[in-house]
This record gives C-alpha cells, structure tokens and sequence, in this order.
C-alpha cells in the first residue's frame, strides 16, 4: 500500500518492497524496455536482484562511478548516449536506483530523454529517501554552483525499502538524519521528538532501528505535504531550503568534500542562529537544533579550511538569491518557519552572516 500523501504518484515505504519492484514498475509505468541507471557502488549490492525482476532481454543497466563529481552534463550526455545507442526510444522507462546523486542524474535524464520518459526512483540512502526522491526535482551540478542545470519532472512511483540501507556505510545513514531533523524544524516539532528518542537505537542498530520505517514515511509525508502545497518553489516550499544555503556554500568552498547531510547539519546550525541575531527566534533554538544534531553524531562547526569570507562570497552564488539579498528560510521554534508574508524567506544581510559565523 502506498503512502497517504497528497502527491500524483505513489510512494511505497515498506519492509520487502524492493523485492517487488517490478512488479510495481509493470503497473505504474509499463514499457517495451527498462533502462535501470545506478552507481557502481549500489549495483554491486543490489542491481542483480532488481534485474532478474525485469523482462529479460529488455533491461539494461547504465552504471556511473559513485560520487557528487559525477551528477554532471558530461554524465547527462554519456548516459543519454547510450540509451540512444542501445536503441531506447519513447517507449523506455527509466528506473533510478541510488542516492541522491543517481536520482537527480537519472530524474535529468528522464526529463530530457524524447522531452521526457517515465521514471520509477527506487532511493538507496536515507537521504535519498526522504528528502531527493519525492517532489520531483532534477539536476546537475556546475562549475558556478550545485543543481543549476536541471527540470522538474515527477516520478511515476517512488519506492523505498529501509533494508538498501542495511549496506550503506554509517556517515550516509547520519547524513540522511540531517534531513530528518531538518523536516522536523520546519513542520513539526513532534516528529523532531519523535527522531531524538530514536537516535540512541539508530545509533545502535543502524538500518536495523525499529523506527527507521516509520520516521522515513514521517518525513516523507512533510516534504510531501510542503511540495504539494507549492510545487514550482515560489512560497511554502522555501522552507525545505532551511540550513541549504550555507550548506550549499560550504560545499562549494570545499569542493563537495563533504557529504550533503553534514553541510547541511552546520547550515542549520549557523542559519539557526541568524534567526536568533535577526529576531525571527527566541534564543536557545540554536541550542536545541546543534543539540539535536550532536546527539545524530552530525558535525555542527564549520569545518577549518572555510574561510568566513570564502563561505559569504559563495552564499551569494546560490540560486535563492534574488535581487541582491540573499534570502534565507528561517525557524521561528521547532516546527515553525518564519511565514515573511508569504514569501517564506527572510532578506539578510553580509554583516549579520558574518557575524554569527565569526
Ligand atoms: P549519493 O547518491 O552520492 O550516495 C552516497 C554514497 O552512498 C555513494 O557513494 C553511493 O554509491 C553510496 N550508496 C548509496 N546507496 C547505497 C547503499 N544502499 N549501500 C551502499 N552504498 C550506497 O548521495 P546522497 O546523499 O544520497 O544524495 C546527495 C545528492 O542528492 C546531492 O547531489 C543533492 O544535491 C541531491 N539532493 C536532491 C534533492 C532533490 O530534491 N532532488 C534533495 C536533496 C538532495
């Protein structure tokens, strides 16, 4: 059964969905070929399993060298390249099965393919899962920036099986987390609680915690929820941007030798405060978020070797800058963001940023 969420496509989160992905590719998106695109990490683990669910002899499998270097408009053009070469036309469903990198590569090449082919995302890392998968974004990275070069195209079905992530090494489990406490902040402070009481066994038994499936599907139903209300980014859906645009920077800066969750971790630390100095929040949020994130084992400093300056400049490269000012989303509490009439993002100034990350 999928999801209850007010999305146009269904989004499986289940124990042993993944032994029925083909089953569910068949009914939401039947083909006469199916292109599955993955990282050579994630095949290794778990592409045989979804091959022998597909039509023999019209499934391929298109595999990228792992990584965030690697979601760019060379790999676009390569794979694109060769789905013309094996012959895929209008008739080919694209089946995504990875990380947020693979997700975003695959969702762009959906996108693009004859102006556009059915994709069924099958997310391998939290992350993926509950945040890059559902709402239906899709990206490159470029020498100016992350996710500049990219199309909306929503997905034919997302599904997830908290068993992939049984194989994903600890520091993406944590990174996943990120976002995870990120959904809290900005929609529900229950859900937030609901996370920290589970850290402990999350840090325990990884991918075997008792409430991994529930929370994803938590999670899940906010960014649902928020992508629904405002599913072009002009309003509501500015909040999920909260901790990204320093995020964003500090990737930049280090030239993504950081995994996305941990930037995100301290850009929500640091943007946590600028609510605080700008009067948004009340002190002690910054406290109870960098808390929170200490308990997930997630970084909450900025790292050495990002310079004050180096991380304003590349703030200002981000894509949410408009007209000037650099716009931030910001918490009010825990579970709320700032409204800014409508706008869900507040101006802010090069003085103030520097000032709370001296
Ligand atoms: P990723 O896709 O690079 O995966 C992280 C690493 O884990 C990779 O080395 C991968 O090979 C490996 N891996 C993945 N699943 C595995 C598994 N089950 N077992 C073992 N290894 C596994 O990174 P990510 O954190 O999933 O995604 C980050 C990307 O997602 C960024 O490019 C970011 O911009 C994008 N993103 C997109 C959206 C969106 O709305 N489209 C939202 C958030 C993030």
């Amino acid at each position: 059964m999928p999801l209850a969420v007010p999305l146009d496509y269904p989004v499986f989160v289940q124990h042993h969905a993944r032994q029925h992905i083909g089953a569910i590719v068949e009914s939401v998106a039947p083909a006469h070929r199916y292109a599955v695109i993955s990282d050579e990490r994630v095949a290794a683990h778990h592409a045989a399993a979804l091959l022998a669910q597909l039509p023999e002899g019209r499934a391929s499998l298109l595999t990228i060298p792992p990584g965030e270097h690697e979601k760019t408009r060379e790999r676009w053009a390569a794979l694109t390249d060769a789905l013309l070469e094996w012959g895929a036309g209008r008739d080919t469903t694209i089946i995504a099965l990875g990380g947020g990198v693979v997700g975003d590569l695959a969702g762009f090449v959906a996108a693009t393919f004859m102006r556009g082919l059915p994709i069924v995302q099958v997310p391998t890392t939290l992350l993926a899962m509950v945040d890059a998968s559902v709402g239906g974004k899709t990206a490159v990275d470029t020498a100016f920036g992350k996710n500049l070069v990219g199309a909306f195209h929503n997905p034919s079905a997302v599904i997830m099986d908290p068993a992939f992530l049984a194989t994903l090494p600890a520091p993406d489990l944590r990174s996943g987390l990120a976002e995870m406490i990120k959904h809290g902040v900005i929609a529900d402070a229950s859900y937030f609680d609901e996370i920290l009481r589970a850290l402990p066994d999350i840090a325990e038994r990884g991918a075997a915690a008792d409430a991994l499936a529930s929370l994803i599907a938590g999670s899940v139903r906010i960014k649902a929820a928020v992508v629904a209300d405002d599913v072009r980014e002009d309003g509501l859906r500015q909040t999920l941007n909260f901790g990204h645009t320093v995020a964003h920077a500090i990737e930049r800066v280090l030239a993504y030798r950081i995994l996305h969750g941990e930037a995100v971790a301290i850009g929500m630390v640091v943007e946590s405060r600028l609510a605080e100095r700008l009067g948004v929040a009340p002190a002690g949020l910054a406290a109870a978020v960098t808390d929170a994130l200490v308990r997930a084992g997630l970084p909450v400093a900025i790292p050495t070797g990002v310079a004050p300056h180096a991380l304003l400049a590349a703030s200002r490269g981000d894509k949410k800058n408009r007209g000037g000012h650099v716009r931030y989303a910001l918490p009010r509490t825990v579970g709320e963001m700032e409204p800014a009439s409508g706008r869900w993002s507040v101006p802010v100034a090069d003085d103030d940023l520097l000032a709370v990350i001296a």
